[in-house]
């Protein structure tokens, strides 16, 4: 699972793949509400605020 900014959404895609060999489901963080998860305040992969999930 890798929470990711706009500019790392293509990376996470690819990294998901190489180690599930399967396309993963994308969420928008702003468009879904999780009940008891916090999503992480920054990237995966930098310090910006992560826009997408990648599961
Ligand atoms: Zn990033």
């Amino acid at each position: 699972m890798y929470v990711v900014c706009n500019k790392h959404l293509e990376e996470a895609i690819d990294e998901f793949v190489e180690v599930y060999e399967q396309p993963p489901d994308l969420y928008e963080l702003d468009k879904t509400t999780f009940t008891d998860w916090l999503a992480p305040q920054h990237c995966h992969f930098c310090e910006e605020n992560p826009k997408y999930l990648v599961v």
